[in-house]
C-alpha cells in the first residue's frame, strides 16, 4: 500500500503557485486576492476558512475575511456578494457553506460573478465543467484530479465507484472520472443513499470514492485486494483523550483498508489539503485572467 499523500502534494503545487506570484510581482503586478465570505461561528468552517486565509498568505495572495453573525439576513448576504462582484481588486469569492438555514444558499451561489467564482459552485462553472470547457472546476474533485496526476496515476479503463452524489462532490467527481482525459477514462459508478447492495458495486471497483460523510463507513471487506481509495470524508468525533474534544474521522476505515489497497488517501492530510491547493490554483487563474491580458 501506499499513502497518497495530500499533504506533501498540496505543498508542491503551492510552491509553483508562490514562485508564479512572486515573479509576476516582481514585473508590477498586483497579488491575486481572495474574498471569504463566514457566517456564523460554527467550528468546522471557523477552521475551513481561517486555512484558506493561512494558505493564502503563505504563497503571497491577499485574503479578505467577511463575518457575518448567524442572524445576518438574506438580503445584507446578497448585498455583499454584490459589492464583492463590483470589486476590481478581487480576483475569487467565496461564501462558506454550510449557511443557517434562513438563508437560500442556492440563491447566493447563484449570485457570484461566475468570473469569481473560484469554488466552481455556481451553475455556470458546473455547466462549463459538462461541457468540458475552460472554468473552475469545484476545489474537492479537482484537488482528487490534482492528486492522482501529481502521483502518476493511470486511471484509463478503470471502474472508479462514486459514494455520494452531491453538487460540490460526488456529482462533479464522477463527470471528471469519465471524462476522455487521465487522469479519468473511467467507467463510473456513482451510488448514493438509495442504491441497494452498495458493497455489490464497491468490490468491483479499481478506484473508489469515499464521499458520504459517514465515519469509516468503508470497510476493507466492501473492496477488493489493490484498489485506490479516496477519502474524502470529514467529519468531527467526540473524543474526550484530545485536547480539542474531538478527532476528525474519514469515510474510510483507515488501518484495515490500508492493508488491502494499492493507494489511500489519509484523514487529516489527504483529500481536504488538495482542496485548498485546487481553491488556490482557481483563484491564481482568475487572477491571470485578469491581470495578464
Ligand atoms: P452531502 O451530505 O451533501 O452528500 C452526501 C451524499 O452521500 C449524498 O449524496 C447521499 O446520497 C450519500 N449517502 C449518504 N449516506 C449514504 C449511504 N449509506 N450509502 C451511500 N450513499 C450515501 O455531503 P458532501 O458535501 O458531498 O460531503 C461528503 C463528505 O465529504 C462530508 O464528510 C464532508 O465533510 C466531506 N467534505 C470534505 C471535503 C474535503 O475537502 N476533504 C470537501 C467537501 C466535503
Amino acid at each position: 500500500m501506499q499513502i497518497l499523500d495530500g499533504k506533501s502534494c498540496a505543498s508542491a503545487y503551492k510552491d509553483r503557485i508562490s514562485a508564479e506570484v512572486s515573479a509576476a510581482i516582481l514585473t508590477g503586478k498586483r497579488k491575486p486576492h481572495l474574498a471569504a465570505v463566514l457566517v456564523g461561528s460554527d467550528g468546522a468552517s471557523e477552521t475551513y476558512v481561517a486555512s484558506k486565509v493561512k494558505t493564502c498568505k503563505e504563497i503571497g495572495f491577499e485574503s479578505t475575511l467577511i463575518r457575518f453573525p448567524e442572524t445576518v439576513t438574506q438580503e445584507e448576504l446578497i448585498e455583499m456578494v454584490d459589492r464583492l462582484n463590483a470589486d476590481s481588486s478581487l480576483d475569487g469569492i467565496l461564501v462558506q457553506l454550510p449557511l443557517p438555514k434562513h438563508i437560500d444558499a442556492d440563491q447566493v451561489t447563484l449570485r457570484i460573478d461566475p468570473t469569481k467564482d473560484v469554488d466552481g459552485f455556481h451553475p455556470g462553472s458546473l455547466g462549463r465543467m459538462m461541457l468540458g470547457l475552460p472554468g473552475f472546476v469545484p476545489a474537492t474533485p479537482k484537488g482528487i484530479m490534482m492528486l492522482l496526476a501529481h502521483n502518476k496515476i493511470d486511471t484509463t479503463g478503470m471502474h472508479a465507484v462514486v459514494i455520494g452524489r452531491s453538487n460540490i462532490v460526488g456529482t462533479p467527481m464522477s463527470v471528471l472520472l469519465s471524462r476522455n482525459q487521465n487522469p479519468g477514462n473511467c467507467t463510473v459508478t456513482l451510488c448514493h443513499s438509495k442504491t441497494p447492495d452498495l458493497k455489490s458495486f464497491t468490490l468491483q471497483a479499481d478506484i473508489v470514492i469515499a464521499a458520504l460523510g459517514k465515519p469509516e463507513f468503508l470497510k476493507a471487506d466492501m473492496v477488493k485486494t489493490g484498489a485506490i481509495v479516496i477519502d474524502v470524508g470529514i467529519t468531527r468525533v467526540e473524543d474526550l483523550t484530545s485536547p480539542k474534544g474531538y478527532k476528525i474521522l474519514g469515510d474510510a476505515d483507515f488501518e484495515p483498508l490500508a492493508e488491502k489497497c494499492s493507494w489511500i488517501t489519509p484523514v487529516p492530510g489527504g483529500v481536504g489539503a488538495m482542496t485548498i491547493a485546487a481553491l488556490m490554483q482557481n483563484t491564481l487563474e482568475a487572477w491571470k485572467r485578469n491581470t495578464h491580458a
